[in-house]
């Protein structure tokens, strides 16, 4: 595929303010982010939190309530699908039944009436890995096999911008894995903008440079999926993204490095730079692998924090093991261990101290009637 790497034309994709009411639902709320060019961004959220809703209005296949879509200086909210640089893969692939691969990925390129087309249809086969399935038909193809020409026929195109709408949620799971990774590639090899819209954080965290995460029509927080995961913005993002103890506590403001918590009667500290609030109602929070388990307070590192608690569940997962504690105050732990093969799972009832270090601890805001 020479002809893969081909420069686009310049020009970030920015949403301003974009709103989407259906009737009395506002499926999409102010919305505003840039999608740097070239970049590979998804759009993260549960089901109904407006993203099919989003990249439909970038798409040109539903229009805006209010605010703008713009390609570098270029608005083009009130432009025509057809017109727009951007081209869509769905979920349902919507490959025509009846003509062969080929033919499928020229499509676009002999409606512009490009009469030669063998070299960029082989490029785009080669860059999917299916230079030998151009004469076959897509019901002869596996779905991981049609997910890879529904991408060679909207690359063709070379959009300015590849919006994807669930494109793996068909798949099985090995599958879907695998064309994460490959995803990925081709929009490296490519550099075309990518909008990847996804329920699944993993598969959100695997590919895109960037996630936004959405909740109602917003987002809720903005960046690159290591920052994300390890310090969440919101307890929401907190939940979303992977699993979070959070302790509902009161902060008593930042003295020195660190602002220190009161919690269930303990106290407790996060570094400053880590604590999005240091004053009032507070979520601390600390990720269930950042748990470590010892037999008693003595074993705990100096600078480490802890609390103790009894095992009510311990499932054996293959690489850890998810235990489910019991504190002394009554609250729950989750706390993910790594199985060394060493030392069997501490046994349900067992007692058992919980420590992490505060280094990898994170204070959220609480809201007032929160718990
Ligand atoms: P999913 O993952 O289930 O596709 P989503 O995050 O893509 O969800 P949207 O499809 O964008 O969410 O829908 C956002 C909200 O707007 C939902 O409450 C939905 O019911 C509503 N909605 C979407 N399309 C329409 C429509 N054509 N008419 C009325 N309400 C709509």
């Amino acid at each position: 595929g020479t002809t893969a790497g081909r420069e686009t034309p310049a020009g970030d994709l920015r949403l301003a303010n974009l709103t989407k009411r259906f009737g009395t639902v506002t499926a999409v709320d102010d919305l505003s982010l840039t999608v740097p060019q070239g970049s590979f961004f998804a759009l993260l959220g549960a089901s109904g939190c407006g993203k099919t809703t989003t990249l439909r209005m970038i798409a040109g296949l539903e229009e805006p309530t209010g605010g703008q879509v713009l390609l570098g200086d270029r608005d083009v909210t009130r432009l025509r699908p057809y017109k727009r640089p951007v081209n869509t893969v769905f979920q349902s692939y919507a490959l025509f039944p009846h003509l062969n691969v080929f033919e499928n990925v020229a499509f676009g390129l002999r409606r512009r009436g490009i009469r030669s087309v063998d070299d960029e249809v082989m490029g785009m086969l080669a860059l999917v890995q299916l230079d030998d399935y151009g004469h076959r038909r897509p019901a002869q193809l596996s779905g991981g096999q049609q997910q890879r020409v529904a991408l060679a026929r909207a690359l063709v195109n070379r959009p300015q911008v590849l919006l994807l709408d669930e494109p793996l949620g068909a798949l099985d799971l090995k599958l879907r894995r695998r064309m994460q990774l490959e995803l990925k590639r081709i929009q490296t090899e490519v550099g075309i903008t990518f909008v990847h819209v996804t329920h699944d954080q993993e598969e959100a965290m695997t590919m895109a440079d960037t996630v936004a995460v959405m909740n109602a029509g917003r987002i809720e927080q903005l960046g690159a999926p290591a920052d994300l995961y390890e310090y969440p913005a919101t307890a929401f993002v907190a939940s979303f993204l992977g699993q979070s103890n959070l302790l509902a506590g009161e902060a008593a403001g930042a003295g020195g490095d660190e602002v220190a918590v009161s919690a269930y009667g303990r106290r407790f500290s996060v570094p400053a730079g880590r604590a999005r609030a240091d004053r009032g109602p507070v979520h601390l929070g600390v990720r269930p692998e950042k748990l470590h388990l010892v037999d008693s307070a003595d074993q705990v590192p100096a600078g480490c924090q802890h609390v103790t608690g009894v095992v009510t569940d311990a499932s054996y997962v293959g690489v850890s093991t998810q235990y489910l504690l019991r504190t002394d105050w009554g609250g729950e732990l989750s706390a993910f261990v790594a199985n060394s093969g060493a030392t069997g799972p501490l046994p349900v009832g067992a007692e058992t101290v919980a420590y992490w270090d505060p280094r990898h601890a994170f204070l959220l805001a609480r809201g007032p009637r929160e718990p």
